[in-house]
Formats: C-alpha cells, sequence, structure tokens
C-alpha cells in the first residue's frame, strides 16, 4: 500500500511564467517534508491566452503559423534553459511532435473557418501538459522522483448551467485505474479534462484551482496549498486598491463571497469539493514561501468585514410602475423571464413599497434582459401600471464581506457613510440574509474610488496615517529622527502604519508617494523642491489613505493661518505652536468649530509644558466632572533657570547672558522676560477650562524696562545691567522675610482673573523647589482642594517637546482605532 498524499501542492502560471520561475516551484516541492505529493500545475503564464488567440487566428483565416510557432519557441526557450542531456532531447522530441499535431488541427480549423469548443478545449490544453512534463523532467534533474500525470486521464466533468461540474463516479473508476505507483511528486496538469464521450475539454479559465481541489478530494488529502504571486488573499485586489493585507483566515463562506465577488485569487467553483470533506487550502506566494499566506477553512466567529471586492460589467434593470404594489407573483415573472433567456441575476433589490424591483445583470446580457422583461409585462406597459423597463449601463456592485458582520450593527453605515463621504452615488442595495456580504450596485468610473474609500473605512488595512511635517527646525528635527526610530517598531507591534509622505521647510519640501525614507530624510529635504503648502495639502490627504495630520513645527503665523483649511479638509493638526490657540478669541472659536463640523482633532499638548501632560491633565479633571478652583505655577522653563540660579552673587543681567549662550533662551531673551509667553500658555489652559479670555486680558509684569523694549539685542543685552540693582534689591528684601523670588503664572477658576509675573514664595514652598529648567504647575481643584494636584518636570527643550507631539500623534492614532 502506498503511502497516503497528504498534501496537494498547486502552481499558477505567474509562478511558472520562466525557468527562474520553474527552478523556484522546483525548490519549494524537493524542500518538502513529509509523504508523497501532488502537484498541480498551470500552463505558463500567457500560454493558454496565446493558445485560445490561435485557434481564433485559425478560424478567422490569420497567420496562425507564425503564432504557433512563438508559443512553441516561447516552450523550447523554458526547456533548453532548465534541461539538459537526453531529458532535454526527449522534452523537445514530445513538444515537436505536439506542436506538429496542433498543426494539423488548426489548419483544419484554418479550413473549415469555424472550431468547435473541443477543438479550443484541446488546444488551449496543450500548455498544461508542457509545464507538468517540464517540471517532473527539473525534479528529476534535481534527483527527486517524480513523474507526471494527465488529468484527462482521471477527470470527466460535464458542461452544466453553473459552469463543468465533475462527474464523481467515472471520475473515481478512472482515477482509481490509472493513478497507480505515485512516486514522491506527482505533477498534475490543471485546467484539462474530458467529457463523458471522452472529448478534450476543461474546468474553464483559472480551472487549475478546481483542479487541485478535485485531485484533493480524490486523494483525501489533509491540505492544499495554492501558490500564487501574492501573499495570500487580500482585503481587496492589490491592483486597484493599494496598501491592502493579506487575510489570516477566512471561512469557507467568506472565501466563497469573495471569489463570488470578483476576488480572482482563487475559483469560486474550487471549494466545494474540499468544504464536504473540510480539507483546508492555503493561499501562498511562490516568491516569498517564508510569507504564511491565507488560510481557508474552518474558522472561528467573528472578524467583521474580511474583505472588499467588485463584479464589473454589470448593468441594472429597473421594473417600476404603480401596478406593481401588491401584486403577488411580480417577482416571479420578472425573474422567470429572464431565466427563459438565459440570463443570469446577480444581484435583486425591492423596495418595500414594492413600487419598483431591480436588479444586476452582466452589461452583455443587458439588452436581451430588457426585451425578455419588457415582453414579460407587455400587457402591464400597455394598461400603463408598469412605466417601463429602465436600464442602466455600466454598473459595478461592490460588496464587502465577512462572517463576522452577522448581528453586528453599524456595518452598513460605515459601508454607504465611506460610499457617501466619497461622492459615489449608490443606485442599488442588497444584503444576503446570511448578512454575510452587503452589495451595492454602482456607477462603473466610480468603482476604484469607492473600493479604497471602503477599503479604509473598514481599517482592512493596518491603520495607516499620512503624516505632512511642516517645519524641520529644533522640534522638527527632533521629531522626525525620534519617529525615524520608532516607526518599525509601531507597524509590527501594533499596526500603525504611520507614513511621513511630506516635510516642508521654509523654502524647500519633499513630497513621497508612499514615505520618506526616514533615516535620511536630511537628505531628501535637499534634493527636493521649493516649498508650496498648496502641494504639500493636497499630497498629505492622499485619496487612498484614511487619515491624514499635518504637524507644524513651524511656529510661523502664515502657517498657522492654514489650520482652519486643514480641519475643514479633514486633516488633522498637531501643533507645538501657542499661535492659534492663544490667538484672538473669535478665530480660536471659529477654529474648534470647523474642526467640530469636520470631526477632526487638533492636538496641542506641547504648548503649555513641553511634553508634560498638563493639558491632558486639565481635560481629564474637567471631563471627571472635577471643578478647577485655581491653576498656578512656573510655566517658562526659561524663567525657571533664570530665577533658581540667582542668588544674588553674580548680576541678574549676566545670568541672563549665560542662559542665553546655553541656549535656554528664545534668541531674543526679552521674548521670555516681557512675560507673554507665559501669558499665552495661560490662555491656553484658561480657554481649556472653558474661559472666554483674550491675551491681552492677561495682567503680565514684564521684566523688560520699558526703555529697551525697541532695542536691538546686542544693545538690550548691554544695558539690561542698568536694572541689575533694581533686581537685587527685590531679591533681598525677599531674602528678608526668609522667602524666594520665582516667575509665576495665576489663573483664577471662578473669575477667570489671569496674571503673570515675580512673586515671592516661603523657601518650603513646593515653588521654590523646581530644579533648573523645570516647569511645576498646581491644579487646586475641589477634589484636590488641600493637596493640589502637582505635574512638575522639565518643560522646555527640543527633544522633550518632541517627544510630547510624538505622543500627540500616538493619542491621535489610538483615536482613529489603532492599538497603541
Ligand atoms: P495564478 O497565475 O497564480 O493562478 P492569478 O492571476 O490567476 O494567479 O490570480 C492571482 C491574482 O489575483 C493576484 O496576482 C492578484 O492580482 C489578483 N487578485 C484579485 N483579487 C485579489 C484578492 N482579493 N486577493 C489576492 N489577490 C487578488
Ligand atoms: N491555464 C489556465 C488559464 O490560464 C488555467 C489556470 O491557469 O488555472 O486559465
Ligand atoms: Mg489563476
Amino acid at each position: 500500500m502506498n503511502e497516503k498524499v497528504s498534501t496537494v501542492h498547486k502552481f499558477g502560471g505567474t509562478s511558472l511564467a520562466g525557468v527562474d520561475e520553474f527552478r523556484r516551484v522546483a525548490g519549494i516541492l524537493a524542500g518538502a517534508q513529509g509523504g508523497p505529493l501532488a502537484a498541480v500545475v498551470s500552463a505558463p503564464a500567457g500560454v493558454t491566452d496565446a493558445l485560445h488567440a490561435l485557434v481564433h487566428t485559425a478560424e478567422q483565416g490569420g497567420d496562425w503559423p507564425a503564432g504557433l510557432e512563438a508559443v512553441a519557441a516561447r516552450c523550447r526557450e523554458l526547456a533548453t534553459g532548465l534541461l539538459e542531456g537526453a531529458a532535454r532531447a526527449e522534452w523537445l522530441q514530445a513538444l515537436a511532435r505536439e506542436q506538429s499535431d496542433l498543426h494539423d488541427v488548426l489548419k483544419a480549423t484554418a479550413l473549415i473557418g469555424r472550431a468547435p469548443a473541443e477543438v479550443y478545449a484541446l488546444v488551449a490544453g496543450h500548455g498544461e501538459l508542457w509545464s507538468a512534463r517540464l517540471l517532473a523532467a527539473e525534479l528529476r534533474r534535481r534527483g527527486v522522483d517524480a513523474d507526471w500525470f494527465d488529468a484527462r486521464d482521471a477527470l470527466v466533468v460535464v458542461d452544466s448551467e453553473l459552469g463543468p461540474t465533475v462527474s464523481w463516479e467515472p471520475t473515481r473508476e478512472r482515477f482509481a485505474a490509472s493513478w497507480t505507483d505515485p512516486p514522491a511528486v506527482r505533477v498534475i496538469t490543471g485546467y484539462i479534462a474530458r467529457d463523458p464521450h471522452g472529448a478534450p475539454t476543461t474546468l474553464g479559465r483559472n480551472g487549475s484551482d478546481f483542479t487541485a481541489s478535485i485531485f484533493a478530494a480524490l486523494l483525501d488529502a489533509d491540505e492544499v496549498i495554492i501558490w500564487t504571486d501574492v501573499d495570500g488573499v487580500m482585503s481587496g485586489d492589490p491592483r486597484r486598491i493599494p496598501d491592502v493585507a493579506v487575510i489570516p483566515e477566512l471561512s469557507w463562506h467568506e472565501a466563497m463571497e469573495l471569489a463570488y465577488f470578483g476576488a480572482k485569487v482563487l475559483h469560486p467553483r474550487t471549494m466545494a469539493p474540499l468544504v464536504a470533506r473540510a480539507i483546508p487550502v492555503w493561499i501562498r506566494n511562490t516568491a516569498r514561501p517564508e510569507a504564511v499566506g491565507t488560510r481557508i477553512g474552518e474558522v472561528g466567529e467573528g472578524g467583521g468585514v474580511k474583505g472588499v471586492t467588485t463584479i464589473e460589467g454589470m448593468a441594472l434593470l429597473n421594473l417600476e410602475g404603480a401596478g406593481l404594489i401588491g401584486v403577488p407573483g411580480t417577482a416571479s415573472r420578472l425573474f422567470e423571464a429572464l431565466r427563459n433567456a438565459g440570463i443570469s441575476v446577480v444581484l435583486i433589490s425591492q423596495g418595500s413599497s414594492e413600487h419598483s424591483i431591480c436588479c444586476a445583470v452582466p452589461r452583455a446580457d443587458a439588452l436581451r434582459a430588457r426585451a425578455a422583461v419588457a415582453q414579460a409585462f407587455a400587457a402591464e406597459m400597455r394598461a400603463g401600471q408598469v412605466e417601463g423597463v429602465e436600464l442602466v449601463h455600466e454598473c459595478s456592485i461592490l460588496a464587502v464581506v465577512g462572517e463576522g458582520m452577522r448581528g453586528l450593527p453599524g456595518v452598513a453605515a460605515k459601508l454607504f457613510g465611506a460610499l457617501g463621504r466619497s461622492g459615489v452615488n449608490v443606485r442599488a442595495i442588497a444584503q444576503g440574509a446570511s448578512e454575510r456580504n452587503i452589495s451595492a450596485v454602482i456607477p462603473s468610473e466610480d468603482a476604484d474610488r469607492a473600493l479604497r474609500a471602503v477599503h479604509a473605512a473598514f481599517y482592512l488595512s493596518p491603520q495607516a496615517v499620512s503624516i505632512g511635517v511642516v517645519g524641520p527646525g529644533g522640534v522638527g528635527t527632533h521629531l522626525l529622527d525620534q519617529l525615524a526610530g520608532e516607526i518599525p517598531r509601531l507597524a509590527s507591534e501594533s499596526r500603525l502604519d504611520l507614513r511621513v509622505r511630506a516635510i516642508a521647510g521654509s523654502t524647500r519640501m519633499v513630497l513621497a508617494p508612499r514615505a520618506v525614507a526616514l533615516g535620511a530624510w536630511r537628505d531628501a529635504l535637499a534634493a527636493g523642491v521649493d516649498t508650496d503648502l498648496d502641494a504639500f495639502t493636497r499630497h498629505v490627504q492622499a485619496e487612498h489613505l484614511p487619515h491624514a495630520v499635518i504637524i507644524d513645527c513651524s511656529g510661523h503665523p502664515a502657517v498657522a493661518a492654514r489650520y482652519a483649511d486643514w480641519l475643514a479638509q479633514g486633516i488633522h493638526v498637531i501643533t507645538p505652536s501657542k499661535l492659534a490657540a492663544s490667538g484672538p478669541l473669535d478665530d480660536w472659536r471659529r477654529l474648534q468649530e470647523t474642526r467640530r463640523a469636520a470631526g477632526v482633532r487638533y492636538l496641542g499638548e506641547t504648548t503649555v509644558g513641553a511634553g508634560l501632560p498638563i493639558i491632558q491633565t486639565l481635560r481629564d479633571l474637567r471631563q471627571t466632572g472635577d471643578e478647577i478652583i485655581a491653576i498656578e505655577g512656573i510655566l517658562s522653563g526659561t524663567l525657571a533657570f533664570l530665577f533658581n540660579g540667582y542668588d544674588g552673587s553674580r548680576p541678574f543681567s549676566a545670568i541672563v547672558r549665560e542662559a542665553r549662550e546655553l541656549g535656554f533662551t528664545e534668541p531674543d531673551p526679552r521674548d521670555d522676560l516681557s512675560g507673554k509667553d507665559v501669558a499665552r500658555k495661560l490662555v491656553i489652559l484658561a480657554r481649556e477650562m472653558g474661559l472666554e479670555i483674550e491675551l491681552q486680558q492677561v495682567a503680565v509684569e514684564s521684566l523688560v524696562p520699558t526703555e529697551l523694549e525697541g532695542a536691538s539685542i546686542d544693545e538690550f543685552l548691554d544695558r539690561y545691567a542698568g536694572w541689575d540693582g533694581e533686581m537685587l534689591a527685590r531679591l533681598e528684601a525677599a531674602r528678608e522675610r526668609g522667602h524666594v523670588l520665582r516667575h509665576v503664572a495665576r489663573l483664577d477658576g471662578a473669575s477667570g482673573r489671569a496674571s503673570v509675573g515675580l512673586e515671592e514664595f516661603p523657601a518650603d514652598h513646593a515653588f521654590a523647589h523646581a530644579r533648573l529648567t523645570d516647569n511645576i504647575i498646581q491644579f487646586v481643584t475641589r477634589r484636590y482642594r488641600d493637596n493640589p494636584l502637582v505635574v512638575q518636570g522639565p518643560g522646555a527643550g527640543p527633544a522633550v517637546t518632541a517627544a510630547g507631539v510624538f505622543a500627540d500623534l500616538l493619542r491621535l492614532s489610538a483615536y482613529l482605532g489603532a492599538d497603541v
């Protein structure tokens, strides 16, 4: 007794396109473990098409001999590339014999001017004979015990309305008689079979998958592996939707629905013989055998929508009229008319008003369908009860498929929402009672856009976010470098696909179709084009990516002025810049309204306290129902540094100069000393609390003498020493009381009064202990009244600010559904 064949492999034409591909396939089979194998093969890519075309050319009286020679030459090339010596000679001899047979057949065809289906099948089936023999010979060349098997010796199929159907009884008998002494690898011809009279026939285009599943049933195999040129069944057609993802697991039903709705990767009929025996199928990539692929078989519940696909080439037929209302049998008459005309109906939809009933039919049959229905309802049309039969050409059916849709509310809403937002007009809708698919009839011209929008809406791809960064200065540079380090980890751990697709400096920008290679973003930017923020915006908001965000690290008013436009267009905005949030109240309110209407996010955690969680803490307090009584703190890292270091031993102006040299101040230290920057932060916090406050309402004590406001930076630094005495006097006065000087911001929750200025604190006060550039902020709330909530830590510096911006980006991603 022979050992049982446990695995049936199938290699598609794309996997056998050339010499290298054949070698790769032979390598996979030679390396496969376990018992004897069966490998079903298609013709080398394009050969079936070429052979079909030959018969047609012969029928038309064209130059078929040249075509035949071309196909044969291609196969000879394959054999010469792979085989040597006797094996090669033997193979070429067989080819020559068959070429001469085909020559005779085609010559007869040309004489008659017409070829019956058997001739087409006979000629077109040669591709599989050639590839099976070639692969077997290549395996033997490698020392593998292999032979090839002509599937026509076993397979008997009859043509039916549903396409070729296996006649199991004769097939089993013939199989038992012909499948003897299988070697380690038996290569089987895909696609070809015989009819009950013994005439050659085929299993239809792409029929080799079917061959594989029939043989798996005959051999009672444990699994089928379909090797092709993609990593598995994708959540959509990879040629039409960018960023599709491999679906790891599909149920039989899901696979069938996807295949029915045009996901070409698996032939719909393929599954039937396997379902009955619960033989799982794997779809795997010949070129990447290390990829796991898709498993189709019994799977658990859940999973939601798994794939999106379309059937092209449809037309919609609509029967409408008041006379249809409440009349029983209308639908059955309609479908009977279509059935009698031999037209298959792909989708049916009837409104519950019964005023109209519509169905989708193949476009090629549309005119015949209309005639048939018009005839069936001729009497009603004459009587005016039926208005007519309307036909909409150029339709596609888009379907979302997934077992887990059952009982999952909101799937339809998401589907139609996505279609609506992308401006696709839905003409008819149908949902199978199984709830495994929802289908919509749409105009064909919108099909690609619809596929992408729906695919993204169901997050079938990893959560892809299109990112644009403006202003690669201090913070922006750190951010890009931090992203460069973390993006790969986020992709693998969180299925989050952050793509920095655009970077714009003040003069140059780079726009990358997929993503800028962040390891070398500086070079990419240097090699970029002139900055054009309109083009930048259009690029970031790519149609095929569901989410777009612009991160503005420029701190430039002209960029901040664009936030409203961006938000209105559905682009999220993240920024460490205080300009917008502390600008005129009306503008800020409008920005919020725009943001709300567009349903997007505006995140600016780093506008106060850099990377410290200050705004988020404030939000959490308020949203959990706490009441903010007061906020007070040291909100400027620069001013914190100045007063932490100022002990009177050196003049205050010298410390300012030193801080500037250390990079702790703005280029113009007056920007810090004036208190305006702190005032802006206070305004942001106040507005976050719901207070309607303008920047001018903050009482600011400036440490810049009025006389020096208009001076140049150097002049200011020189002359500021003139005020050292005044500052020293304040320090000493405080010291006498045992106090220290700190620059503090205060906000009163009830009155909304806000102030910024120099204050004295006892030496044991929390504010007296802040170190270096620490920010420290106290929230006095109803819950934290006696013992305020304190957030303290480094509140300035590009690295921590960039990390805070990054955290905002991750917060946004989480909101969008990523698992971070
Ligand atoms: P083979 O030659 O291996 O039989 P096919 O060309 O018949 O390959 O089928 C594989 C092709 O099907 C893929 O290259 C891919 O472009 C296309 N395809 C269409 N829809 C899907 C889908 N949902 N998932 C994977 N591939 C798909
Ligand atoms: N060679 C056949 C075709 O191209 C069968 C197949 O590839 O599955 O349709
Ligand atoms: Mg195929």
